[in-house]
Parts: structure tokens; C-alpha cells; sequence
């Protein structure tokens, strides 16, 4: 195993990385911290936050700087002062041993006063935002001429924020002889212009992640039409009660736009993007990081400064034009040995984009349907039960108004207590989802081939029948229309089989395959019981009383037997047998009577004619 030893990382450096736990070093560290430290040519690494770029370029900066000088010997350009912050963090980790180093943060939007107060006091190395740190060199307070490492980290999100002519302006002012690195997720082509322009030969080095994504990274994807995609946002976030993610959108207006409305609709979420004051973005990060908000709907920019290492989603509420950022988005969850779902939210017309970003990652999506209103509910419900079972009880606290609440609710037995409990939730969640539609979207041509292959019969009423009316219990049969059963073939049944009392019937729902009736509160056991194992036309019969809980329209499925009118009534009525003892009947009954007629006629002298006259004889 290669250590940071044989990269030729010094002692004092060693010690340091060492106890923040760097044992070996990643990829992207075993490719630069020898070559900024040992060859001549510059470097170019494609690789995104989370590859551990920062020591790769970190170590040997500070290792380049002789402290025995007070002049600046390496700039680093970051493109937000969250990343100058972050990344003159991690340096001074890093240089926990080293005596005599200053590291200085220089970046817009704080006091340049305080700033050139300590580039006065000798600087070594200065992490700065481009346009300010082209201010402080126009006002001659940081003079460049010692520069020997210079460092653009996070190129293309410098290109973003419109920082590409500072750059160039500020490289005109460093010396030739420095050795320079550039790091970007992407490479567009001015970005590629400053690589030509300014690095000698510049060697690039590509981290494999920028490629794969990360195997702990689940791709999926929901496909809605475009007017419904807040919609289905909302289910999907309604299905992960406890997400900890970020929602990407491509531009600030959409980014505040969809973190208003969720604020709105009650969602724990807010906005990050660079429309907000520095101090508006540091209070939502602060939020965030500390799991006091659950949802950050973003830019790709802003949410660069932020290093979460545990999220367990990433929404791409829109896909972003350059498919290398898909995988910097989504190489934010799947972290730190951590599993991670990356969910990109398309309308019909993006299926293609999508198939780019499957090339680009050398990894596929898999298509899920938007969640159902049962399952929201069951995993909403399963939530707050969850929570239920861990939320900490102040015994103390709590003590001194327990009573009167016992009080008041000593009517209620534990299981009442629970439903209403659960109620108070679910009540919502059932009124929100009710007629709630379809999200998904289906092409014409696959919504054809559906409709052909639905079933005749419907069940989709089976929800509501499973409720009984007020002062009935409802009980479920397995026959339904398929087997012939109607009405007053349920009514025989019941009557025939129960005995004692007459069984009241109340509503009564046939369906394809089983159906569902009411009895008198206090009857359905009894009727249950009755039904067992009768008989209806060959058919045996079971009953139950029915479960809310229970989708018999699934449970039955299968069993469909579709019968024409003339074979339903063969099944209703036991066919040919009893029409033939029938017949049978009435034909015995008439032979009787003529025989009747005859005797009588010719006890009184009469005669019939062929069609049945009388004529004395
Ligand atoms: P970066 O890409 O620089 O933001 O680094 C991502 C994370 O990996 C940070 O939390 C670093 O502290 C951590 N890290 C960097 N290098 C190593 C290493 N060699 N071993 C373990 N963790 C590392």
C-alpha cells in the first residue's frame, strides 16, 4: 500500500494528516502530491469535491513555502468565500506543525480594512476569491512577485460566477517560473483557454469518480409531465419523511421559487443561492449542517461551499446542461462508506438528456413510479409510530400534567388512544390524497396498450366497500359476479345457512370475484360462522368479516373467471339438472291432467275433437 511517506510528503505534514486519520491517500493524491512536488510541468485535475482534492494539492503547497520568508509564495482561488473558508481550513489542519505559516482568507463582501491589516503582518500563502483578491493587488497590498504554487480550485464554477477575466488579469501579474494547478469538474473551453494560455504542458489527471459516481449511489428517476413536477416533488419528499437532502435547481429564480412553495405547503425546507446576502447564506447553511432543516433547494454554485458528508438524497429538480455536473450533484450523497439515492426529476422531452448522463457516468437510471398515496401513507404513519416509540419522556416534566389528562381521557382503552393519535395525522394526509391523480407519465403508445390489457371487470371500488354503513359490520364472501352470485342468490345463502334470529342485510357490494355485504353490528360473526364451507352451485364458500386493512381486489386477483351471460346464469341457476327436473315436473303434471280431463269427459258422455272441442257424443 502507498502512503503519504513515499509521495514525499515531509514529517511535520505527515503528523498532521495522520491524526486527522489519513491513513492512505486517495486517487487524485497519489497522481499530484508527487508531481507538484517533484516535476516541472503544471497539472490539470478533472476531478470533483469529495475526491479528497484539497491535500492533493494542499500537502505540497505548504511543503513549496519557506517559512523563513514573510512574502506570499502561494495563492489559491476559490470561487465562493464558503470554499476560501473551507479549503483555508483543511491547510491549516494540515499545517498544524509547521511553525512560522500564515494562511489568510481573502474574499468580497467583508471588511477589505481588516483583510489588509493582516496581509500587512506577512501572508504565505492567501486563499482568495478572485475579484477581491484583484482589488487588494490594484491597491498594491499584495504583491505576487515571490509566488511560486498557484492553485485555481473549482475552475468551472469560477467560469460560472463570471470570474474568468479577474483570473486571467491576476495571472498576468505572478511570475513565469510558478508552477500552477488547476482543478474543475468540467472542462469548457475557457477553461481549456487558461490551461492553454498560461500552464507549461500541463499534465491532466482524471479522477475516476468524476466518471462512475459513486458504486454507493442509487440513479433513479421519475418521469412527470412538466406542469406536474412541484406535484410530484411533494410525493416524493411525502414518501422520505426523513430525508436530509438538497433539491438542484438551474437557476436562482427556480431555487426560491420551489423553496417558498414548500415552505408554504409545510415542508422543512429553505432556499440557497447567490441572490442572498452572504449573512441570509451563512444562517441557511448553518441550518442545514446542524440537521435543523431537512431540504435545501440549491444552485449548483452556492451549494458548492457546503461539505455535508451525510446526506441521503439528492433531487435534481432539473438536470443541469453539463452532464459532469449530474455527477458532482449526486457524488454529494453515497459518502463516507454512506448509501445515497440520486433522483432526477424529468418531463417526457428529457428522456434523451437522460441517456447523456447514463453515457457520461457509464451507469443507468432505473425508472420508479411516483409514489402512491397508500404508500405515502403507510410510511408517513410508520413514521410518526416510529417516533412515537423513540421520542425521549421528561418523566419530571411531564409529571405535573399528566394527571389531568388521564383524567380527561380515561374513557379512551390504549388501542382507541393509538387510532387517535395516528388520526391526527393520518386525517390530513387522507384528505390531501384523496382523488389525488396519477403523476406518472405514460406515453400515448404505452397507455394504448394498457387500456388493452385491463381487465373487464373493475375493482377499483374495493376501497370503499370494505367500510361498513353506521350500526353494520361488513363481511366478505368469495363470490362475486363471476360466480354468478347476485343479490338474491347472497340473501338464499344467508338465509339458508343461518339459523335462529333472521340475519338483517344492509348494503350489499357484488364485485368480479367476492363481495362485500353488511349485517346488523353483532351479526357478522355469526353470519361468518354460518357460511363456512356452504355450498353455492359447486362453489365452496368462505367468509370473513372484512378488513379495512385488506385490498381483496388484489388477494382475489387471479381467480377472474370471465363467463358469458348465458354461461353466469348456468352457474347462477345449477343449468341443465334442475330445468330438466323441472321439465320433467310439468310434463308429469300435464299428462295428469289430461288423463283427469278424459276420465270426466267420458263419465259425461263427451268427445274431444283434434284441437281440444267438446262434442256430445
Ligand atoms: P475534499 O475532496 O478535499 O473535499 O475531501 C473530501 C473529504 O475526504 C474531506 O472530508 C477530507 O478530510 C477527506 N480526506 C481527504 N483525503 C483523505 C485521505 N487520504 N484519507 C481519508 N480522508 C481523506
Amino acid at each position: 500500500m502507498t502512503t503519504f511517506q513515499d509521495l514525499g510528503v515531509r514529517e511535520d505534514l505527515l503528523r498532521a494528516i495522520a491524526e486527522l486519520g489519513y491513513v492512505a491517500p486517495m486517487p487524485i493524491q497519489e497522481k499530484v502530491i508527487p508531481h507538484l512536488l517533484n516535476e516541472d510541468s503544471d497539472v490539470v485535475g478533472l476531478a470533483q469535491t469529495g475526491t479528497g482534492k484539497t491535500a492533493a494539492f494542499g500537502l505540497p503547497t505548504l511543503q513549496r513555502v519557506d517559512t523563513s520568508l514573510k512574502a506570499t509564495q502561494a495563492i489559491i482561488l476559490d470561487p465562493t468565500r464558503e470554499l476560501c473558508m473551507q479549503t483555508c481550513n483543511d491547510l491549516n489542519d494540515y499545517a498544524k506543525y509547521v511553525d512560522g505559516l500564515r494562511i489568510l482568507p481573502v474574499y468580497g463582501g467583508s471588511s477589505i480594512e481588516v483583510q489588509i491589516r493582516a496581509l500587512r503582518k506577512g501572508v504565505q500563502i492567501i486563499v482568495a476569491t478572485p475579484g477581491r483578491l484583484l482589488d487588494l493587488i490594484k491597491r498594491g497590498e499584495v504583491n505576487l512577485e515571490n509566488v511560486n504554487t498557484v492553485i485555481l480550485d473549482e475552475a468551472d464554477e469560477m467560469l460560472n460566477m463570471g470570474f474568468v477575466d479577474d483570473i486571467n488579469n491576476i495571472l498576468e501579474h505572478v511570475p513565469e517560473t510558478r508552477k500552477m494547478l488547476m482543478f474543475s469538474a468540467t472542462m469548457p473551453p475557457e477553461i481549456a483557454n487558461i490551461a492553454k494560455n498560461y500552464m507549461r504542458n500541463p499534465q491532466e489527471y482524471m479522477i475516476g469518480a468524476r466518471n462512475e459516481g459513486s458504486a454507493n449511489v442509487r440513479h433513479i428517476y421519475y418521469m412527470v409531465r412538466a406542469n406536474d413536477k412541484y406535484l410530484a416533488l411533494k410525493r416524493i419528499c411525502d414518501y422520505l419523511p426523513r430525508v436530509y437532502g438538497i433539491i438542484f435547481c438551474r437557476t436562482r429564480a427556480s431555487a426560491q421559487e420551489i423553496a417558498t412553495h414548500l415552505m408554504e405547503d409545510g415542508y422543512d425546507a429553505d432556499a440557497l443561492h447567490g441572490d442572498l446576502s452572504q449573512a441570509q447564506r451563512d444562517a441557511v447553511m448553518k441550518k442545514f449542517r446542524e440537521r435543523n432543516l431537512q431540504l435545501l433547494v440549491a444552485t449548483d454554485v452556492a451549494a458548492r461551499g457546503l461539505d455535508v458528508d451525510d446526506l441521503t438524497h439528492i433531487i435534481s429538480y432539473s438536470l443541469p446542461d453539463d452532464n459532469a455536473v449530474y455527477n458532482h450533484r449526486s457524488g454529494r450523497t453515497g459518502r463516507a462508506g454512506k448509501t445515497g439515492v440520486s433522483i432526477a426529476l424529468i418531463h417526457s422531452r428529457e428522456r434523451n438528456k437522460l441517456r447523456d448522463i447514463e453515457k457520461h457516468m457509464g451507469k443507468q437510471f432505473e425508472r420508479c413510479e411516483v409514489p402512491k398515496p397508500n404508500a405515502i401513507i403507510e410510511k408517513q404513519l410508520f413514521n410518526l409510530a416510529d417516533r412515537l416509540e423513540n421520542v425521549e419522556v421528561k418523566e419530571d416534566d411531564i409529571a405535573e400534567y399528566m394527571p389531568q389528562v388521564l383524567k380527561k381521557l380515561s374513557w379512551l382503552d390504549s388501542e382507541d388512544l393509538l387510532k387517535r393519535m395516528l388520526s391526527l395525522e393520518f386525517n390530513r394526509l387522507l384528505e390531501y390524497y384523496q382523488d389525488a391523480p396519477e403523476l406518472d407519465y405514460v406515453p400515448e403508445k404505452e397507455k394504448a396498450k394498457k387500456r388493452e390489457k385491463k381487465p373487464k371487470y373493475d375493482n377499483t371500488r374495493d376501497k370503499d366497500c370494505r367500510t361498513a354503513e353506521e350500526g353494520y359490520e361488513r363481511v366478505f364472501v368469495n363470490a362475486g359476479k363471476a360466480d354468478g352470485f347476485f343479490a338474491p342468490s347472497l340473501i338464499e345463502l344467508v338465509n339458508r345457512n343461518t339459523h335462529g334470529e333472521r340475519v338483517d342485510l344492509g348494503r350489499i357490494d357484488l364485485l368480479t370475484n367476492y363481495s362485500l355485504f353488511d349485517v346488523r353490528e353483532g351479526d357478522a360473526k355469526r353470519v361468518v360462522k354460518a357460511l363456512k364451507n356452504a355450498d353455492f352451485f359447486g362453489k365452496r364458500i368462505y367468509a370473513e368479516v372484512a378488513s379495512l386493512d385488506k385490498n381483496y381486489a388484489s388477494e382475489t386477483e387471479g381467480t377472474e373467471v370471465k363467463l358469458n351471460r348465458k354461461e353466469r346464469r348456468r352457474q347462477q341457476f345449477g343449468a341443465k339438472e334442475r330445468h330438466g327436473d323441472r321439465r320433467r315436473g310439468h310434463r308429469r303434471e300435464r299428462d295428469e291432467r289430461d288423463e283427469r280431463r278424459t276420465r270426466r269427459d267420458n263419465e259425461r258422455g263427451f268427445k274431444r275433437g283434434p284441437k281440444g272441442g267438446k262434442k256430445k257424443k
